[in-house]
């Protein structure tokens, strides 16, 4: 059931969503995949798996526990922390770690150690 062009219901068990469930939908990317859980559903972890009717392969569902990185992927996270840490716009030292949750030595080395694998 589909208003105002938002889906209101759980592509799992077919509950009706919250804003809270839709805003968690939306930044695990289940959105991207237009797959919208809701709070059942997210707490039991049911989107791990592919809802009824995705049509790719179940091993490439994002949200998947074991969910194993594409070159593309490694790649993008690789420039995205070459960018936050050197780019243009790279964010200063003393927000960082309250930006990115990390500090900026930690983001230099998983830079370094996923770059290292022949990526960047
Ligand atoms: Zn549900």
């Amino acid at each position: 059931m589909v208003s105002e062009g938002v889906q209101d219901y759980c592509d799992w068990c077919f509950g009706a969503l919250t804003e809270a469930a839709r805003a968690r939908s939306r930044w695990l990317g289940l959105a991207t995949e237009d797959a919208w859980a809701c709070g059942n559903c997210l707490t039991a972890g049911r989107y791990r798996e592919p809802p009824d009717g995705w049509s790719g392969p179940e091993e490439e569902w994002l949200a998947r526990d074991e969910y194993v990185l594409s070159g593309d992927d490694l790649l993008a996270i690789v420039n995205a922390l070459n960018e936050v840490l050197h780019g243009p716009d790279a964010i200063e030292e003393w927000e960082f770690q309250s930006r990115l949750g990390v500090t900026r030595a930690e983001a230099f080395q998983t830079m370094r150690r996923i770059g290292g694998r022949g990526i960047a």
